[in-house]
C-alpha cells in the first residue's frame, strides 16, 4: 500500500507555527528596542531630558550636559568637598 502525503505531518506544522511565534516574538522585541534607542538619540540630539530629571541613576549622566545634570553634579562636588573637611 502507498501512502500519499498530502501535506505538513502535525510534527511540521506545529515547528511551523512554534517557529512563527518564536521569531516573531524576537521581531518584536528587537523593534522595540530599536524604537527605544531611537527616542533616546532623538532626545540626546534635541537637548531634552531622557530621564525624566533623575539624573544620579542615568545612563548619561557623566557626559550630560543639560541644566539639571550640571546642578547635580555641582551639588555632588559640593557635598564631597564637605564630607573630606
Ligand atoms: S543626566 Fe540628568 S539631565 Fe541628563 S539626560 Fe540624564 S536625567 Fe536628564
Amino acid at each position: 500500500m502507498i501512502r500519499v502525503n498530502s501535506g505538513p505531518s502535525n510534527g511540521s506544522r506545529r515547528e511551523f507555527v512554534a517557529n512563527t511565534l518564536r521569531y516573531g516574538v524576537l521581531g518584536a522585541l528587537a523593534a522595540a528596542g530599536a524604537l527605544a534607542v531611537a527616542k533616546r538619540r532623538r532626545l540626546v540630539r534635541e537637548g531634552r531630558c531622557m530621564n525624566d530629571g533623575l539624573c544620579l541613576g542615568c545612563a548619561a549622566y557623566r557626559g550630560c550636559d543639560l541644566p539639571a545634570a550640571l546642578h547635580a553634579r555641582q551639588f555632588s562636588e559640593r557635598n564631597d568637598h564637605a564630607a573630606t573637611k
